[in-house]
């Protein structure tokens, strides 16, 4: 075969925010020339500056509607807060046919926040690939990072299925398996598999450092033995996850309220010395673990 370019899906692509997640996509694009323009927009200069230096952007702007403006494909990758602001301020920019899209850890607020201040003729895709690492900024992504994961979409019902295709053939093109789902069911799904664990992680790491100073320093001496790995989930970035937990509030308070009496009940086990109950209990998360295993996400 020769080497003749593969078509750009896209014409102009604007990313606002260009973080761990907006970078790494901004690699992909790169990578397999699917945009003929990249046009980003951050809040500073510095990730700017930044973006340019590692050769993602054909242009720059502090100013998110400047980027939107004849974009084919907006997609935020912002903390889940500023989407009601940046879509206000890019609603009037955009053109007929554009598609917005996002990388959101939760769903039903893209819909409730974005979906208001579009125009007609322009359709929201929904879009959170499932995919990540504790670090943030445009110098922590790579191309990579989405290989083999999954990219679930949330389009509403009626949703202009070209706009559903183009936005799948991206992720594709990045490596991700596609899935289609029910905002709703969505949120309440991350809640158990990302938000829990998260807020898990967030609250271990503060009892330990909560704990008294001779005791705090062998936590880390021996953070090896298991808490190593909530530190690095505990590690990920603090806006980002402030606004998963504000916006994904019922999904996140069922999951909790179902952990505490599981919690309990392996409390009530260690105190009556049950050991049939958590042999049990802990055998079942080991099955679980082999499930994740098979399904080449470990
Ligand atoms: P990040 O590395 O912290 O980057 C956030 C980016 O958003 C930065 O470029 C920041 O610009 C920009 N930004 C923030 N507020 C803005 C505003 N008001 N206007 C324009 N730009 C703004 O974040 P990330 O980890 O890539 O996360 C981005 C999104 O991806 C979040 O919605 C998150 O839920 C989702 N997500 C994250 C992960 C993960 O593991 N991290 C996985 C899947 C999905 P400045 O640097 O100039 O402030």
């Amino acid at each position: 075969m020769t080497g003749k370019p593969p078509d750009p899906l896209f014409g102009r692509i604007a990313l606002i925010g260009i973080g761990l997640i907006g970078s790494s996509l901004a690699r992909v694009i790169r990578r397999d020339g699917l945009a003929r323009h990249i046009a980003v927009a951050a809040r500073t200069q510095g990730t700017l500056d930044k973006a340019v230096e590692l050769g993602l952007a054909d242009s720059v702007t502090l100013d998110a509607r400047d980027a939107a403006r004849d974009a084919d494909l907006v997609v935020l990758c912002t903390p889940l807060g500023a989407y009601a602001p940046i879509a206000t301020d890019i609603g009037p920019a955009l053109k007929p046919g554009a598609i917005v899209s996002d990388v959101g850890s939760v769903k039903q607020a893209v819909i409730r926040d974005v979906e208001p201040h579009l125009p007609k003729g322009v359709h929201l895709v929904p879009a959170h690939p499932v995919a990540g690492t504790e670090h943030s900024g445009p110098e922590s992504g790579f191309a990579e990072l989405f290989d083999g994961r999954w990219c679930i979409l949330t389009p509403a019902a009626g949703t202009d299925a070209q706009a559903v295709e183009r936005v799948k053939a991206l992720w594709q093109r990045a490596g991700m398996l596609i899935e289609t789902m029910d905002a709703e069911h969505h949120d309440q799904v991350l809640a158990i598999t990302s938000h829990l664990p998260h807020l898990i992680a967030y609250t271990i790491v503060g009892t330990a450092t909560d704990l008294e100073d001779y005791l705090k320093s062998e936590v880390i001496k021996y953070s090896a033995g298991g808490f190593r790995d909530f530190t690095r989930i505990a590690a990920s970035d603090p806006v980002m996850w402030r606004d998963v937990f504000l916006n994904n509030r019922e999904a996140v308070l069922e999951m909790l309220g179902r952990f505490s009496e599981d919690l309990t009940a392996v409390q009530r086990a260690i105190r009556r010395g049950e050991g049939d109950t958590l042999h049990e209990i802990f055998t079942r998360a080991r099955e679980l673990r082999r499930g994740v295993i098979a399904a080449k996400q470990a």
